[in-house]
């Protein structure tokens, strides 16, 4: 399986006793970027990520944008471009107790 390819495959990852700190987690990666995407009218936006790298693609190559909550989710195999930013279990850990449980609408310019 191509690096590419294995980006598309993720797991769920629902039982703490599945986080391993050999595993890569997007979340833990420094290419996992937080962005905002403008949605209805005026100051109001969604919270989505993206990588970086280009690692995550649709079927046709277009860029792949996820939501926020569900970040957690993106578990790869294998990445020849992951780039831990501290140890996984702790990161994913901390994360999953402030992740959003559905996706959210901000408002503000900040
Ligand atoms: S570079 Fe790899 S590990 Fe990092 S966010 Fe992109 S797909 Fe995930």
């Amino acid at each position: 399986m191509s690096t590419a390819q294995a980006a598309d495959v993720f797991t769920t990852i629902d039982n703490p006793a599945d986080l391993t700190t050999d595993k890569i987690y997007c979340a833990n990666c420094v290419h996992c970027k937080l962005i905002r995407s403008k949605t209805g009218s005026g100051s109001q936006y969604c919270l989505r990520v993206r990588c970086d790298a280009g690692m995550w693609k649709k079927k046709l190559g277009e860029e792949k944008i996820y939501k926020y909550f569900t970040v957690a989710r993106r578990s790869p195999e294998s990445c020849s471009f992951y780039e831990p930013m501290g140890d996984p279990r702790e990161f994913i850990k901390e994360l999953k107790k402030t992740l959003p449980i559905k996706d959210e609408v901000y408002t503000g310019s900040n």
